[in-house]
Parts: C-alpha cells; sequence; structure tokens
C-alpha cells in the first residue's frame, strides 16, 4: 500500500460547473480548449474581493500597496493598479510594466538592492520613490539628480532589529543585503536633506509569508516603535512609513489562512497611540501573495498515465518551468504538497493515490506526491491551486526548451 500524502487547502469558494472546477464563471476544459494547455488563469472578481476584504479588515488610513513582483501579467497589473492605493517594484523592468499599466510614479516604490545607475535614472527621471539601500547607493542617486537637474524622491530602507516570526523568507533581524543598519539611517537621511532632494521616509520589511496573526501584530508594533525611534534620532517626521507586509496565504496540510480582521484591529489601534513625531505621517503596508495568490489557478493537461512498481505517476505538459514553488524548490525545506484537484472531475471522490509529475526529465518535476485523486487520465485537466503568486515569472520556463504557459485573466 502506498501512503497517501495529503494536499493543501483549496481556497475557499472555488465551485463545480456541470461538475468541472469553474474560474471566473468558465469550466476549466473549455478554458484549455480556448487557450491551450498549460494555462495560468487568473480571476478578476477574486482580486476584487480580497481587496474588498482587506480593506473592511485594515484601518481607513492604512494604504494598500501591490508588491508586483508577485504577478506582473499585463492585464492583472491593470487590475491592481486600479484597486491598490501604490504599486511597490523592484527593479527598472518592472517599473516600465508599472507605468504601462497606468500607475502614476508618486505612488510607485522602488525597493531592491543592486540598482544599476540607469534604473536609478529613470526612476529620478520619472519621479518614483527610490527606498535607498545603503550610503552609496544614495550618493549614486544624488549625484544622478543633479545631473539631471530633478529632486530625486528618497525613502531609506531600513534592515530591521528584529524579524517577522515563523515567516517563510526572513528580510530582516541580523546581517542582510536588504536595507541599511539603523545607525546608518540618520546620517543618510541628513544627507538628503542637506542635499536638497525630497526625503519621503521609511521603508521597514521584515519578512514575508505569516500566517500567525500574532506574529504580524508583533512585526508592526516593532516596526511604528522603530518608526517613531528613529524619527526623533533624525528630528523631523517621516511624510510615509511603509510597514512592510508579511501577509501569508495557506499553501500547505495544516495551513490556515490569516486572521485579518484581528490584524487590522490591533493595527487601528496602534495607529491611535502614536508617538506624537508620527502624528501626521501617512502609512502603508504592500502585500504580493496575499492579494493574488489565490486568485490564479494553474491548468495543465495530463498526456500520459503509468505504473512504476506499484505506483501511478500521471504526467502533465506542465510543471516546475511554470510552478516551481508548487514543486517544493523555490525556498522550501521539506516537499509538501499544494493543493490541487483533478479540475474537469472536481467533484468526484478520490479513489487512488497517484503521483502527478511535469514533463521535464528530471526527478524534481514533481506536482503533487501521493495525493488522493479521483481516477484520471489521458486528456483530463490537472489544478494547481495557489498560482496567482511567484508561478509565472518566478519560474524557469525556458528550461528544457519548454517555453512559457499562457495566462488569462478572466472574469
Ligand atoms: C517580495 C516582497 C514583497 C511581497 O512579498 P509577499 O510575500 O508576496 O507579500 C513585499 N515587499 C518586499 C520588499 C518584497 O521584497
Amino acid at each position: 500500500m502506498i501512503k497517501t500524502k495529503p494536499t493543501g487547502p483549496i481556497p475557499s469558494g472555488y465551485q463545480a460547473l456541470d461538475g468541472e472546477l469553474a474560474i471566473g464563471g468558465r469550466k476549466a476544459s473549455e478554458l484549455v480548449a480556448e487557450n491551450g494547455s498549460p494555462l495560468f488563469v487568473y480571476s478578476s472578481g477574486r482580486l476584487d474581493a480580497r481587496m474588498r476584504q482587506l480593506r473592511a479588515a485594515m484601518p481607513d488610513a492604512l494604504d494598500l500597496h501591490y508588491a508586483m513582483k508577485a504577478n506582473p501579467f499585463q492585464p492583472l497589473l491593470r487590475h491592481m493598479v486600479d484597486l491598490a492605493d501604490g504599486i511597490d517594484i523592484a527593479s527598472g523592468g518592472e517599473m516600465r510594466m508599472a507605468l504601462a499599466a497606468g500607475a502614476a510614479p508618486e505612488h510607485i516604490s522602488f525597493a531592491g538592492p543592486g540598482k544599476r545607475d540607469e534604473e536609478l535614472e529613470q526612476a529620478i527621471a520619472a519621479g518614483v520613490t527610490i527606498n535607498i539601500e545603503s550610503p552609496s547607493e544614495c550618493e549614486r542617486a544624488l549625484k544622478i539628480g543633479a545631473v539631471l537637474d530633478r529632486k530625486p524622491r528618497l525613502a531609506i530602507r531600513v534592515n530591521p532589529d528584529f524579524d517577522l516570526k515563523g515567516s517563510g523568507m526572513k528580510m530582516g533581524g541580523g546581517a542582510k543585503p536588504f536595507g541599511m543598519d539603523i545607525d546608518l539611517v540618520a546620517p543618510t537621511v541628513k544627507r538628503i536633506l542637506d542635499a536638497g532632494a525630497d526625503w519621503r521616509g521609511f521603508h521597514i520589511f521584515a519578512g514575508s509569508q505569516a500566517l500567525s496573526a500574532d506574529a504580524i501584530i508583533e512585526t508592526q508594533a516593532q516596526t511604528l516603535e522603530l518608526a517613531g525611534r528613529l524619527a526623533t534620532m533624525i528630528g523631523q517626521a517621516p511624510d510615509h512609513v511603509n510597514l512592510g507586509g508579511g501577509f501569508g496565504i495557506p499553501y500547505f496540510p495544516g495551513d490556515e489562512q490569516l486572521d485579518i480582521a484581528k490584524v487590522g484591529k490591533a493595527l487601528g489601534k496602534q495607529l491611535e497611540h502614536l508617538p506624537d513625531i508620527l502624528s501626521s505621517t501617512r502609512f502603508a503596508i504592500e502585500l504580493g501573495r496575499y492579494l493574488v495568490g489565490e486568485a490564479g489557478v494553474y491548468l495543465t493537461r495530463i498526456v500520459d498515465r503509468k505504473e512504476s512498481q506499484g505506483q501511478t505517476f500521471l504526467v502533465t505538459d506542465g510543471g516546475l518551468h511554470h510552478q516551481l514553488a508548487a514543486s517544493g524548490n523555490f525556498g522550501t525545506v521539506v516537499r509538501r504538497n499544494y493543493p490541487a484537484a483533478i479540475a474537469n472531475r472536481f467533484e468526484e471522490e478520490p479513489s487512488e493515490t497517484v503521483s502527478i509529475v511535469g514533463c521535464l526529465c528530471t526527478p524534481l518535476d514533481r506536482l503533487s506526491d501521493n495525493a488522493a485523486m479521483p481516477k484520471a487520465g489521458v486528456g483530463d485537466i490537472v489544478a494547481i491551486f495557489c498560482a496567482g503568486a511567484y508561478g509565472a515569472t518566478a519560474s524557469p520556463a525556458t528550461f528544457l526548451g519548454q517555453g512559457p504557459a499562457r495566462e488569462l485573466l478572466v472574469d
């Protein structure tokens, strides 16, 4: 007997139409027939609903930014530009995509270590806020501003002296390539002010993919405390503080939804009891996967069904070249199964244990390991959920000459 391994929880709200998984009111088999396989499908209705729920839970005064590295697909990005209060970018390429999607430069902020001179130049020329990651980057930005005769909009990315507990990816608390250590912040702000540039405030990001409301609440409190401490050291209030994000989504068996009502209530209280120096500061959070992850589904057709030494393999025409994270090769220590289903048999009960693999000639290419599924064969369609973030552009699409999957935004 093969031991069945559990799959992650399918995000709530996905329903069947004529027995098939429906996305934006469209049946999986229709979507694949019209657009081909493999296919990423993103639902704009789900994006809207997610943002509505988040706004209802968060304090009114809080700006909600979209960190577009989670998913830069142009039609989805255009949708997110309309929904979010700002777009956070991490390269000159993302800046061009955000501007093309209609984002206003004053609502774009640019973080990331290793910004090239051309990128700084383009950002300053466009009037995009740059989150400065080091004193030497600051000097380059000031010099470029002087050459262009433009006043750069500069915020300081701070390497916090704490991290987001239980987060999937730690981005603070120790030696880091991101942001600058606390003792460098005040002298760098002074340099910005003396040079006549526009000091915008702070960007403090402590981690990603946390499902614990308490951990996020604690980090937000520490972040506000740090912002107050830095403002006091500088002797001037920041216009704007980006508190980071870190809101996770459930990917794996046993994961539970983050309690955003609890986070929002606590943050509301914290914003009511700010130190005086932050009383006129605007605050934002920046979220990627929380806004878009559950709105996306990856559909891939089964091209072969085979047995090996008593185990059944469903071989698909997709794989890790589109879904590196689901294959377990994107920052996970132990491989666990993402939520998955046979899309065109969405209402059938599981009746066998199968491994769903991709078409790449490597043992790493596994989409679901010994999962319980209804019986499926050639021509059936596998759905991998939570595919709206870090899928298409965070996977090595050209590996083995495969090429990218189609992407589609539906209702
Ligand atoms: C990657 C990143 C994000 C988005 O992270 P998610 O886990 O997708 O929410 C936000 N801010 C910064 C600085 C990042 O590097």
